[in-house]
């Protein structure tokens, strides 16, 4: 055996069974393992475009095959990255990112393989497969379409030139969002100016005069001086408690007029972005963007999205028009004598919820600690889905003494999966927030089924000397909406990989599993179970779950009426909207906002430039599936409602069929027909806007 061949076979990244090797994988190891699988994938390619059959066996199964080299060794890469990086990491990952990106980009626009996927579809056994089957078939054939693989000719190097040229303007479009935003700053000297500030907004500020002053960092939270830029987490404290209107005038002119002018001006790529865009869904033979972008999701067609809009209008409209005179009346009381402006709104509706129920997360936090957080989420599963969790610590290796590994099983003995928990933050070397992620999916290797393995990331407050890991009630939430989206990874019941978990879940109703565990969080039973002051062991008082309630449902009127303004300026600008007429991206949005806003936009508005979701994210003709999701996810929650929280027995089967719908279906069977399966009927609204105190009777608390 010669030395190359001893190191691959040595090489913890090219195992394919069992738990990945997380604790003796190095940096080092990246670039041959992922060298070596790329080499072998590429000629299996090769040899399937000779050889392919147009059937299961011939093509589908080849290519899932294909698929668990990269889970074990670029999955495992990827993983590490987010919770374990490092500069050697990185470098390995950046060597090797370009080549996986390519072979993915050839799988999907090999003419071959497309060819054989419509051979398959077109074919005898068509009939035979399942639905989940059928479903793969169709999303692989719909993804090699939408990446041009059906254009030839002058259209295919047009369609390839537009590719790249959107590619960079993404880019450069959020290049120049960050760069405008680091362009500014707003420093304060006055201490008198800090009156009212929190404790965290003026550490937060020294801290940034600090980092922008190296040569000289003199500034103290107390003293200054303050530095306030247009990143959000100094943006938006500072609109809240900063009392100098003339100062809120001028730091919020800047943020709403971000990237619109200068060197990082983005009008113009606006425009440029959406003609590319336009032309290119007429190239694959739809009428604009909007029809392309909904063929691959839930959302059935424009038509269905914007009757989801007006139904959620017509019920924010009025209560929006009163939250704005309740905060126009506390300003004026309060000695305000000016009209209210937009750089008012943060101020008083944080002056109004300090009055109306004030609680801070160091009041709440005593009250979760992590372990009986988890705890509780488990008890509420056993209750729900009839699964129950055991530590399985020792079973798989892991990548830092604080992960935890679980084993789930299905009521009596049997596992059905496995999940890893990584509680603690670790800011030298983990990201930040939490997220979940698949790590091996459900799928059938050599005639044995593999069960689903997830990814479970936190970022809580590590234990310290006798006191445990408090968390936040944000952070409570997160988790629980996390475990929603890993429950849907456990309980899948698909065999193949490609559907299987929240693989092939169209992206409108992929947060639908994660925002029903939210609820959850909301029912006092559940919440209450799992709190217990960790010095005095009480629960958390009645007084503190009612004000958390009523802190769910502030001011939502005007959030719906919000997040409604920026869904129908992305839905107007791919649909109606002509880049080559006279009238401009920000005439759209001003007549939206006009129409929506009880509080008429500034005219020199130019938010649209700082607009990344849909300019340079993936939410372009989907803004729509935050509200999308959480009608679907507040409905399902509904049904427990309807036969009520408290009885258990009832909620056991009800439970059970969410398990058996939702979580069990994966992306192998339409979303629209499990949430049938589920509800007996389409989704509505009511549901959701009934929880988020909007429709009728109850929002005039
Ligand atoms: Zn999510």
């Amino acid at each position: 055996m010669n030395q190359e061949k001893m190191k691959l076979n040595e090489n913890p990244l090219l195992v394919d069974t069992g738990f990945p090797l997380f604790d003796r994988v190095q940096s080092e190891h990246v670039v041959p393992a992922m060298r070596h699988v790329l080499k072998h994938a590429n000629e299996r390619i090769d040899w399937l475009e000779q050889n392919l059959e147009p059937t299961w066996a011939g093509l589908i199964h080849p290519l899932e095959e294909l698929n668990i080299a990269f889970e074990y060794s670029w999955g495992m890469v990827s993983h590490l990255l987010g919770v374990k990086n490092s500069d050697a990491l990185r470098k390995a990952h950046d060597a090797v990112l370009a080549d996986v990106v390519q072979f993915f980009l050839r799988v999907s626009q090999s003419p071959v393989i497309f060819k054989g996927l419509l051979d398959i579809r077109n074919g005898s056994a068509w009939q035979a497969f399942d639905e989940a089957q059928r479903r793969i078939i169709e999303q692989k054939i719909r993804d090699a379409k939408h990446a041009g693989v059906g254009l030839s000719g002058e259209a295919r190097e047009r369609f390839n030139a537009i590719a790249k040229e959107l590619s960079q303007l993404r880019t450069d479009f959020s290049n120049h969002v960050l760069d405008a935003t680091k362009a500014f700053e707003f420093i304060i000297t006055e201490s008198g100016e800090t009156q009212g500030w929190p404790e965290t907004l003026k550490q937060l500020a020294a801290q940034s005069w600090n980092a922008a002053n190296k040569e000289d960092p003199q500034a103290t939270p107390d003293n200054g001086p303050w530095r306030i830029t247009l990143d959000f987490p100094s943006y938006s404290p500072f609109m809240e408690h900063h009392r100098n209107r003339t100062h809120r005038e001028q730091v919020y002119r800047a943020y709403m007029t971000r990237a619109s002018a200068g060197a990082f001006d983005n009008s113009g790529l606006i425009n440029r972005i959406l003609k590319l865009r336009k032309e290119k869904a007429q190239l694959l033979g739809y009428e604009n963007y909007a029809d392309l972008s909904l063929d691959s999701k839930m959302a059935e067609d424009v038509a269905a999205v914007q009757k989801m809009f007006s139904e959620l209008v017509q019920a924010a409209r009025q209560p929006s028009r009163e939250e704005l005179d309740e905060l126009r009346r506390l300003a004026r009381a309060s000695g305000q004598t000016v009209p209210l402006a937009h750089w008012d709104v943060p101020f008083w509706a944080e002056r109004l919820r300090e009055q109306r129920f004030e609680y801070t997360d160091e009041q709440l936090r005593p009250y979760f600690p992590l372990s009986r957080v988890i705890d509780g989420l488990f008890s509420l599963c056993t209750r729900l889905f009839g699964v129950t969790f055991e530590q399985a610590g020792g079973l798989a290796p892991v990548w830092h003494a604080d992960v935890h590994f679980y084993r789930v099983k299905d009521g009596g003995d049997e596992t059905i999966a496995w999940f890893y928990l990584d509680p603690y933050s670790r800011p030298e070397e983990k990201r930040g927030g939490a997220w979940m992620d698949s790590c091996l999916n459900r799928c059938f290797i050599d005639g044995k089924l593999r069960h689903p393995v997830v990814h479970l990331c936190c970022n809580g407050t590590p234990p310290t000397d006798g006191r445990p890991s408090l968390m936040s009630f944000n952070e409570v939430t997160t988790l629980f909406h996390e475990f929603g989206h890993g429950l849907q990874g456990m309980l899948t019941t698909v065999d193949y990989s490609d559907a299987a978990g929240i693989n092939g879940i169209e992206w409108d109703a992929v947060e639908v599993a994660s925002q029903f565990m939210e609820n959850w969080c909301y029912h006092q039973q559940t919440l209450i179970g799992m709190t217990k002051h960790f010095e005095t062991g009480e629960p958390l008082p009645d007084e503190l779950f009612d004000k958390i309630c009523a802190a769910r449902t502030f001011r939502a009127g005007s959030m719906f009426m919000r997040q409604l303004e920026f869904g129908m300026t992305d839905m107007m600008l791919h649909t109606d909207f002509d880049p080559n007429g006279e009238e401009t991206v920000f005439d759209v949005h001003q007549q939206i906002a006009q129409d929506l806003n009880p509080l008429p936009p500034m005219p020199e508005s130019r938010f649209l430039c700082s607009f990344n979701h849909i300019f340079a994210n993936g939410y372009a003709a989907g803004y729509y599936s935050y509200k999308w999701a959480e009608v679907l996810s507040a409905d399902a929650f509904a049904a427990f409602e309807e036969i009520g929280l408290e009885n258990t027995a009832a909620i056991a089967a009800l439970g059970r069929r969410y398990r058996d719908t939702i979580l069990a279906c994966g992306g192998g069977r339409d979303p629209m027909k499990v949430f049938h399966d589920f509800r007996g009927r389409a989704p509505g609204t009511d549901a959701l806007l009934r929880h988020s105190g909007l429709s009728g009777s109850s929002h005039n608390k």
